[in-house]
């Protein structure tokens, strides 16, 4: 590789990911620059391409700030921090790490799920605090068999379904589009699917239209019995709206990974039972962030040596 070609990472993501593209390029990590304006005054025209992630990707304003860049390469599959039409008008290539982290964000989704409706962090609370010689610990709500509805059955969503499945819960989804090839019932409005389900999982992309599609109709459509497990991105959930219907028990709980102003969470939910929080690490384990790093690396890879991307989304 040419390791004149001036790499930018937005913020602090891997490691290993640091590492390897140090070894290939010039890399530049803009989290620990003193001032971003000076910064740019001194390297913008020798920056080609972008690294970001969930937490800061590449805006209109950083992308109009580097005139020579080429290509944003993400290290996660979804693409809100990314301005993609302004790429697409600039001739500004785009990659993801789709695939490679679907297993863990599915898993996860389980893992809270049963968390949620067993109970698993309140459970593991009581015998830390040495309340089980007290008694034994309340009684909490099976999870086999309960109807999940699942918003956005792209990949990670038909993840979380199989992994579902062999629970014997009854699958639904709702999404722009039904989906043929698959036996899970479709719903062409979230209400709908909210009104039909036990367990409401949010999986979809994270877009204009799908900002808040998790509003207060929905949420009081799934119930008091309800759960909502998200695992796709903060803002596709009205989070006050969210927080006022779990403190008045309109809603029966809540597994978030993910939250609207992160790293903030609402306080009012660090008191409640039947809310399982956790700092956003869907795709955290070792090995599907290396893979996610392994990704990005091809990608820059590949474009620098003028060969196909191996994930393009433009
Ligand atoms: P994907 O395969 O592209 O699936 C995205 C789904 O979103 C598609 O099935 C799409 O269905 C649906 N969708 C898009 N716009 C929609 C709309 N307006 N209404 C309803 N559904 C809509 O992506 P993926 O790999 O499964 O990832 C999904 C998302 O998970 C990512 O975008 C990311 O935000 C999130 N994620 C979170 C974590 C984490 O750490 N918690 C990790 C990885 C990914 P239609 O086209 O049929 O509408």
């Amino acid at each position: 590789m040419d390791a004149s070609i001036g790499v930018l990472m937005a913020c602090p993501m891997s490691l290993y990911l640091e590492q390897e593209l140090d070894k290939r390029f010039k890399l530049y990590r803009f989290w620990a620059q003193p001032s971003r304006q000076e910064f740019l005054k001194i390297h913008a025209e020798s920056i080609r391409a972008v690294v970001g992630n969930a937490t800061a990707g590449a805006d209109a304003e950083l992308i109009d700030a580097l005139p020579k860049l080429e290509i944003v390469s993400s290290f996660s599959v979804g693409l809100d921090k990314i301005d993609l039409n302004k790429c697409k008008e600039k001739g500004i290539r785009v990659t993801n790490t789709p695939d490679v982290l679907t297993e863990d964000v599915a898993d996860l989704a389980i893992g809270l799920m049963l968390a949620v409706l067993r109970r698993i962090c309140e459970c593991d609370k009581y015998v830390r605090k040495g309340l089980w010689k007290m008694g034994d610990f309340k009684l909490t709500t099976k999870f086999s068999g309960k109807r999940v509805g699942i918003i956005g059955l792209g990949r990670i969503g038909l993840a979380v379904a199989k992994r579902a499945e062999a629970f014997d819960c009854p699958i639904s989804y709702y999404s722009r589009s039904e989906k043929p090839n698959t036996n899970y019932k479709y719903h062409s409005s979230v209400i709908d699917l909210a009104s039909n389900c036990d367990i409401l999982v949010v999986a979809c992309a994270l877009t204009p239209e799908t900002r808040h599609i998790v509003n207060r109709e929905v949420i009081n459509a799934l119930g008091p019995k309800g759960v909502l497990i998200n695992i796709g991105r903060g803002p596709h959930v009205d989070e006050p709206e969210l927080v006022s219907a779990l403190v008045e028990g309109r809603l029966g709980g809540a597994g978030l990974d993910v939250f609207e102003k992160e790293p903030e969470v609402p306080e009012q939910l660090f008191s409640l039972d039947n809310v399982v929080l956790l700092p956003h690490v869907g795709s955290g384990t070792l090995e599907t962030r290396n893979a996610m790093a392994d990704l990005v690396i091809g990608n820059l890879e590949a474009h620098f040596l003028n060969k196909p991307l191996l994930t393009p989304v433009v």
